[in-house]
């Protein structure tokens, strides 16, 4: 040990520094420690800079190379150092700066809009590394139908598409699936298409993101992955969720957010919940989401349904104009399929086909055969405890005292309604009733649904009660 630091000493006497021919000579020694695919893969494409107070510090395309050479070659790039007589005892090892450099337009191509790309300098590495996929030209802003649930997050990629100055970063849209999340995000994009066309504006899922990132790393072209992403102005990420769990994509995500943030470009992103429910994301990650705005689409309701489908009907009018479409049908669907919008508009489509092939009118009972399982699918399950939940609530009562013992008429009557309400609401029977409801025999709850059952023709005040909870159980 002492000998090496006086053999340091002596260098630095010298006034001796690394030049790069060296380190060219040391790299190559590192070759017959980690053999030939690594040495091309992590070693080859770092660049040594300089030695600066016992730091060596290298250049690498990606923070993610840097991070595993450190991780995995480090300790030998330092043992090399220290036989070759260099003062190192740490290495480091930081982004090219001239990484953010723009590729040219033709090479950006609007890859959003799935135009095939242009000949350029490299066509075929272009191609392979273009970062957007195709949008689908259905999902415009013309189509997408506003209600009370989704009417703040269309507000937001409205204005977002403007083109404007950017307000927030990023836009985050999060909701349940099938409620519009990628339909807003492609609208966003075709429209940023028609209003800004000098904008480069990427649309892409995380799983692609993650997959081109992957082939980058594959095929050594991080710099080229790196220089194509952050040459992008409007960048949407779809269903990020994805990412969760998987570390190195998280990270060079991570970088790339950054560095368009830094770069003040519009950053929109979805998921299927809030930045922090995401499980396995890293905190950095999830804070920076939630920096700009956050607004999530709520589970349609039905008037939401019922203007989708009135909308759905109309651009199939087109394509069916003889079609006779039953008084009723339409809110009998939006009533009856409350799961998610795919699947109602999959159900609308199936019916219109159906109709057409058969040359039959749509009715309200060729819906329910056309349409049996989907809507025996989507039929909600409602559950006991929600039944006591809501009828606790409603009584203002506690949950413990609906199911508890006691007797008195203001515990014993909701009890009863509430064991009505689980007959009729759901497939249980008396003695599983009888026995979530504390223990009580099913002759118990038979009385109870009898009595509750008479009350209804007696007191409206009763009938009204049951009546609200159905209803509010039911959506
Ligand atoms: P998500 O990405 O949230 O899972 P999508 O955007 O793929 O959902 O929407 C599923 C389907 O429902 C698409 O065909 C979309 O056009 C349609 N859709 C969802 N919300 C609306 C809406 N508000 N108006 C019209 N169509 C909608
Ligand atoms: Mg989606």
């Amino acid at each position: 040990m002492i000998v090496r630091v006086r053999c340091w000493m002596k260098r630095r006497a010298n006034g001796e520094e690394m030049t790069q021919e060296q380190w060219g000579q040391l790299r190559k020694n590192l070759l017959g420690s980690v053999g030939q695919n690594n040495y091309t893969n992590w070693i080859e494409p770092i660049e040594f800079s300089d030695i600066r107070d016992g730091v060596a510090v290298f250049n690498v395309p990606t923070s993610f190379m840097g991070n595993y050479v450190s991780q995995n070659f480090g300790d030998l790039i330092l043992h090399q150092l220290s036989r070759a007589g260099e003062d190192v005892r740490r290495l480091q090892f930081q982004v090219a700066a001239n990484e953010t450099m723009r590729p040219s337009a033709t090479a950006q191509n609007r890859a959003g809009a799935g135009a095939t790309p242009k000949a350029t300098a490299k066509p075929a590495l272009q191609d392979e590394l273009l970062p957007g996929a195709p949008l689908d030209s259905r999902f415009t802003f013309d189509t997408f139908v506003v209600g009370k649930p989704n009417e703040l997050a269309h507000a937001a990629a409205k204005r977002v598409a403007e083109g404007g100055p950017v307000t927030f970063n990023p836009l985050f849209l999060y909701g349940g699936v099938g409620l519009g999340k990628t339909h807003l995000m492609h609208a966003i994009a075709h429209e940023l298409q028609a209003r800004r066309p000098d904008l480069n504006v990427v649309y892409l899922s995380a799983e692609q993101f993650m997959y081109r990132f992957v082939q980058a790393l594959r095929d050594r072209r991080m710099m080229d992955f790196k220089q194509l992403f952050r040459a992008v102005d409007v960048l949407m990420v779809d269903d990020v969720q994805f990412i969760a769990g998987k570390d190195s994509t998280q990270e060079e995500f991570f970088h790339t957010f950054n560095a368009l943030v830094d770069g003040n470009k519009q950053i929109i992103i979805s998921a299927d919940r809030a930045p922090g429910e995401i499980k396995d994301l890293e905190d950095r990650i999830k804070s920076r989401l939630q920096c700009g705005l956050v607004v999530d689409l709520h589970p349609t309701d039905y008037e939401l349904r019922l203007g989708i489908l009135q909308s759905k009907v109309d651009s199939f009018r087109q394509q069916y104009p003889d079609l006779v479409l039953a008084d009723g049908v339409l809110e009998f669907l939006a009533h009856r399929i409350s799961t998610n919008v795919r699947v109602l508009e999959g159900a609308l489509t199936r019916l219109f086909a159906f109709a057409s092939l058969v040359g039959c009118e749509i009715t309200l009972d060729m819906t329910q055969d056309c349409l049996a399982d989907v809507l025996r699918a989507s039929e909600r399950k409602i559950t006991i405890e929600e039944i006591q939940r809501r009828v606790a609530e409603h009584y203002n009562i506690r949950l413990s005292d609906l199911v508890g013992p006691k007797r008195v008429r203001t515990f014993a009557r909701p009890r009863q309604v509430a064991m009505f309400l689980c007959k009729q609401l759901t497939s249980r029977s008396l003695p599983e009733i009888g026995r979530r409801f504390g223990g009580r025999d099913h002759t118990t709850v038979m009385h109870g649904v009898k009595r509750i059952d008479e009350l209804r023709s007696q007191d409206g005040q009763i009938a009204e009660d049951i009546e609200m909870l159905r209803r509010t159980l039911e959506a």
